[in-house]
């Protein structure tokens, strides 16, 4: 079928809308007509070096219109949120550990399947898609069954999109990794969408102390509202501001930036066996910290997609979210489909807490 999709021709270049041929779903597949889809820091830095022809594009939501022969979890009409893919069959994915996924680069990361074909075609030439289990910057995607997940009618689709990546990112760092107990202290580097959500999750642990860290004040006025008890603009007053705050160190914190000069005040910012999250897809290859800061017991962990098993914890979270303790809708600015390129250089500069296209 004849397809929009944002197809990215040119890595760093602009988004272009093109008519694309999506082929049907395979047996283990699902063809979802795309309602809305949320534009994650992902994105746009795969955008800036992805194999091209490529369409990106994983915080998508919408309705079920065609499954695979073998399909149970959904049917045609179901709502769904999509996520990333994993291969179900190795160690990790068979222990409920799937963000762990011993082929998650084959499966998400190649704008391939693993036979090396395509759902996406232009101009009758396979192009990159698949990207985080849906390359969802188009109109329908064909995905596979276990990177779907059935909601409930009842939720705003265009909210629902980012708890595919963005709100699991933060929410799962915490609620799944870091656990941390009631009245403890959480150090958040980064107030963007996955920032936030991981500070409701800390409101939601109970944390008594809650610091945020950014260098953009709208942002700050964000977390303020929503739970933070202490704004930190960062830059090189920040640690020693955090310092003030917690003058033993945190139980914990949570690095969203991906930025080595960030990830080493998360690190000295914490107490003697406290444990740093890294969860941000930044600019920085490598990290590095003072050895005696690590050795007083202090744990540093890579937390990929909120360690979730995204079946069971994203109904889980749109339940806090229906309850109204999850309140992320204000995070979120609506751009239609085809002001992508808009909507993109808006989460690029941090002008929106969240950018979600919508098609209707
Ligand atoms: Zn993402
Ligand atoms: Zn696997």
């Amino acid at each position: 079928m004849r397809v929009s999709a944002a197809v990215l021709e040119t890595p760093g270049e602009p988004f272009t809308l093109r008519d694309v041929e999506l082929h049907k779903p395979r047996p283990d597949e699902v063809l979802v007509r795309v309602t809305a889809v949320g534009v994650c820091g992902t994105d746009l830095e795969f955008a800036t070096f992805f194999g091209t022809p490529a369409v990106l594009g994983h915080e998508g939501a919408g309705v079920v219109e065609e499954v695979g022969d073998r399909v149970t979890t959904v049917a045609p009409g179901d709502h769904v949120a999509m996520t990333f893919n994993s291969c179900g069959g190795c160690r990790p994915c068979l222990s409920g550990s799937p963000a762990y996924c011993l082929s998650f680069d084959a499966v998400n990361f190649t704008g391939r399947r693993p036979d090396g074909s395509s759902a996406v075609s232009l101009d009758g030439t396979e192009i990159n898609a698949h990207f985080l289990g849906q390359s969802s910057f188009a109109s329908h995607v064909v995905a596979p069954a276990r990177a779907v997940v059935p909601i409930g009618k009842e939720t705003d689709l265009a909210v629902a999109g980012p708890f595919g990546c963005g709100f699991q990112t933060g929410a799962g760092g915490v609620l799944n990794v870091l656990r941390p107990a009631p009245g403890s202290s959480l150090a958040i580097f980064g107030a963007g969408a996955v920032g936030v959500a991981a500070l409701l999750a800390g409101v939601l642990s109970g944390c008594s102390t809650i610091a945020v860290v950014d260098v953009n004040p709208a942002r700050l006025d964000t977390a303020r509202t929503l739970g933070a008890t202490h704004l930190v603009t960062g830059g090189a007053t920040g640690a020693e501001e955090l310092r003030s705050i917690a003058p033993d160190g945190f139980d914990h914190a949570i690095d969203t930036t991906g930025r080595a000069d960030v990830l080493r005040t998360a690190v000295e910012t914490l107490a003697p066996l406290g444990t740093c999250g890294v969860i941000g897809v930044g600019p920085s290859e490598e990290m590095s910290f003072d050895w005696r800061s690590v050795l007083n017991g202090r744990t540093i962990t890579g937390i990929i997609a909120g360690g979730a098993m995204p079946q069971v914890f994203l109904p889980e979270l749109l339940k806090l979210h229906a309850a109204g303790r999850f309140p992320v809708d204000g995070l979120i600015t609506r751009f239609p489909f085809e002001r992508i390129n808009e909507a993109a250089e808006a989460a690029r500069r941090g002008t929106v807490g969240k950018a979600v296209l919508t098609f209707d």
